[in-house]
C-alpha cells in the first residue's frame, strides 16, 4: 500500500485531469521542464507547496513524477486526501464528455492505461475517477468511467 501524509491515509483511487493546455504547448521542450512550469503555476500562481499533481503524461505518452505519490496531493478538492493525481497535457477547449482521441493522443491513452497499472501494483485501487465526477468541471475532457472499461 501506498500512504500518504504523516496521517498515513491509504491510497485507494486515481483520479485523472488535464493540463488545460493546447495541443503545442511548449513542444519541442523536455517535459521536465513542461512539469517545472506546471510546478511554477501552483507554487507562485497558486501558493501551493508544491505541484499539485503525482503525474504528468506527455503528448508522446512519457511519463513524469510530480509531486510524492506518499505526499497528499492538490488535484480535487475535498478529495485529495488517499488519491493519486494523474495530469495528461492538452485538454484545451476540451468538454466533460468528448471523446478521449478528440484532445489527446494514443499514446497518452496507452501511458494512462501503463501508469494506472504500475499504480495498482504497488496499492490497492478501488476506483479510477475523472476531475469531473466531482464537480462540474470539463476536466480532464472526457468521461473516465466510460474510456477506462474494467477488463
Ligand atoms: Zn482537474
Amino acid at each position: 500500500m501506498i500512504y500518504q501524509g504523516a496521517a498515513r491515509y491509504p491510497v485507494t483511487e486515481i483520479i485523472l485531469h488535464c493540463a488545460d493546455t493546447r495541443p503545442d504547448w511548449m513542444a519541442g521542450r523536455r517535459l521536465a521542464e513542461k512539469v517545472a512550469e506546471i510546478r511554477r503555476w501552483h507554487v507562485q500562481e497558486r501558493g501551493w507547496r508544491d505541484i499539485g499533481y503525482h503525474w504528468v503524461i506527455d503528448r508522446d505518452g512519457t511519463a513524469a513524477p510530480g509531486r510524492l505519490e506518499t505526499e497528499i496531493g492538490a488535484h480535487v478538492e475535498g478529495h485529495n486526501r488517499g488519491t493519486i493525481g494523474i495530469c495528461l497535457l492538452g485538454g484545451h477547449g476540451a468538454s466533460a464528455d468528448d471523446p478521449f482521441a478528440k484532445n489527446f493522443t494514443a499514446a497518452q491513452a496507452a501511458a494512462e492505461k501503463q501508469l494506472i497499472a504500475a499504480i495498482k501494483g504497488r496499492t490497492a485501487i478501488y476506483e479510477v475517477s475523472g476531475h469531473n465526477d466531482y464537480t462540474v468541471k470539463a476536466c480532464p475532457g472526457f468521461k473516465v468511467r466510460t474510456v477506462l472499461k474494467p477488463g
